[in-house]
């Protein structure tokens, strides 16, 4: 006999022995997983967490509206938690796992259709398991002048999950939230619900205008549990006639106040319309160097260290990046505008530059960050305040001294995206190692407290850490996003925990 995998809270055996049983008639025998071997890619972590805490029951794998529906009465009749992925690869933040131990993963990989795509209007429509990969083949084939804006692991996840959890990318549409229009939504109680124009009949604007009539929806079915997402419109990117990628170099430290600064003005006036994203030299260093090849000593590598190293491959302790979109004829005018600013606040700037995730190529390179420690333990942190140098320097400081303390080094990417700063900063660690995977954890929670207590929330966090970032956002929040969950899914079947949301 095979290992069993855990049971579902509440559940006994042989009630879970027959739901697996009715759900293999919903979906077919072969798309109903319960033993814990076939389970292993639904375990695995990057995250500080143990596998145990967030070991699911089993993994169904739907291919349509109607299975989700049926997989759905299913999970209500026998209360059993239900955990909806889309391709399952939200890593350093959980990847396929659920929040609690014994939810059964609700796999939609299988449903890939992208169902429409106009080249007109420059939308898609898609389901859960199309890939940005999947996405960009799809219109380089149709030599369709359309650009993703996509994730740093791009080929490998999809525009659903990311967007649900409200990820980001790196060209003008780099708030995927923001670009999406239109979502089909299968609640827990079986109905189908089209938001937005989508709900009236025979609409032709489902993937052109996002509000519909009444309250805004979409919102509710980002980073929460009130439903599964089956159906999601974006919009897409023109290609640009030109395009020209800057890096600005700091080579002072404090330099980060005045590049946030000048980056911030430049954003908000429309010369610059993509994110600027800040990478420190560590973090920049990951792509050329391993860790062990430049320090061996106890604690953090020091800054003179990393600062020498870095130099020697051009990398200042700040560079930021951004990219100028248009004709050239648009170009020539902002280059030179925002040269000018950049200068004047203490930068250097190369004005060629690439980086082929602002100008929609898809690439696995950011995933050279992991080589810096090895042993895969990567957690993300991405604290919020105002664009204005004066938090980000906080900010870096607070980082410094908390990942200090547990011998971790600040490996980070500031980015502003207009009038808010995301302090995008990377724990990484050994995973195999448990005292390492320990630290990791409680440097983690420490630096996630002392940027809360200086008032920089967060605004993605993994599922070991919902609950405690939910909290932080006050008791009234949290009795609003119960009270929606009652009346979404009584039963509280899908997803529980989700984003500190409970019934
Ligand atoms: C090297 C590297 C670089 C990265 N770069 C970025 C980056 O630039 N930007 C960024 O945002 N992230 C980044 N990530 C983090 C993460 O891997 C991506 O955000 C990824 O897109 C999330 O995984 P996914 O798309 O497979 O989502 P999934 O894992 O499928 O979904 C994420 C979560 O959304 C919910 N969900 C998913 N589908 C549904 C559904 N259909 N209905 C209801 N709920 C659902 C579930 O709670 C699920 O756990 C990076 C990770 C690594 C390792």
């Amino acid at each position: 006999m095979p290992p069993r995998a855990v049971l579902p809270a509440g559940v006994s055996s042989t009630s879970f022995a027959r739901a697996l049983g009715e759900l293999r008639k919903v979906v077919g025998p072969a798309y109903v997983l319960a033993d814990r071997e076939e389970l292993a890619p639904y375990r695995k972590l990057m995250i500080p967490a143990a596998e145990e805490e967030h070991e699911p029951s089993g993994a169904v794998l739907a291919a349509s509206l109607e299975h989700v529906q049926g997989v759905l009465a299913v999970c209500n009749k026998y209360k059993i938690p239900l955990w909806p992925i889309s391709t399952g690869r939200n890593l350093g933040y959980g990847a396929a796992a659920p929040a609690t131990r014994g939810q059964l993963i609700l796999d939609l990989k299988r449903m890939d259709r992208i169902l429409a795509v106009d080249s007109v209007l420059c939308t898609a429509l898609v389901e859960p398991g199309v890939t940005y990969q999947q996405l960009h083949d799809h219109l380089q084939e149709r030599s369709i002048a359309l650009w993703l804006d996509f994730p740093g692991d791009g080929p490998l996840v999809g525009p659903i999950g990311n967007t649900l959890e409200r990820g980001t990318g790196a060209t003008p549409y780099g708030d995927h939230f923001a670009h999406a229009c239109g979502m089909e939504i299968v609640l827990a109680d079986g109905r189908v619900l089209r938001t937005g124009m989508g709900s009236l009949p025979g609409s032709a604007s489902w993937q052109v205008f996002k509000y519909g009539y009444g309250p805004y929806l979409d919102g509710l079915f980002t980073q929460s549990n009130f439903g599964v997402v089956t159906k999601l419109g974006l919009w897409l990117m023109p290609a640009p006639a030109a395009y020209r990628t800057l890096l600005v170099r700091y080579w002072d430290d404090q330099g980060l106040a005045a590049a946030v600064e000048t980056a911030r003005t430049l954003r908000l006036s429309g010369t610059i319309r993509n994110p600027c994203r800040l990478s420190n030299a560590a973090l920049m260093l990951t792509a050329a160097s391993r860790r062990a090849e430049l320090y061996q000593g106890s604690g953090a590598v020091p800054n003179n260290v990393i600062f020498a190293a870095a130099r020697q491959h051009g990398i200042a302790p700040w560079n930021l990046t951004f990219t100028l979109y248009g004709t050239s004829e648009q170009i020539a005018p902002s280059l030179d505008i925002v040269t000018r600013a950049f200068e004047a606040s203490g930068g250097e700037v190369v004005s060629d530059y690439h980086d082929g995730s602002q100008s929609n190529e898809l690439s696995l390179s950011s995933f050279s960050l992991l080589d810096w420690v090895g042993g895969g333990g990567l957690a993300w942190l991405a604290p919020v305040s105002p664009a204005r140098g004066v938090d980000a320097i906080r900010q870096r400081d607070i980082a410094r001294a908390v990942l200090g303390m547990y011998g971790m080094d600040y490996l980070a990417a500031p980015t502003v995206y207009g009038r808010d700063l995301h302090h995008l900063t990377a724990i990484l660690f050994d995973h195999d190692d448990l005292q390492a995977l320990q630290r990791a954890k409680d440097c983690f929670r420490d630096l996630a407290a002392a940027f809360t207590a200086n008032g920089y929330g967060l605004v993605r966090v993994g599922i070991d850490f919902m609950d405690q970032a939910a909290r932080s956002y006050g008791e009234t929040r949290r009795d609003v996003n119960r009270a929606l969950k009652r009346a979404l899914d009584p039963n509280g079947i899908l997803a529980p925990g989700k984003s500190g949301i409970h019934r």
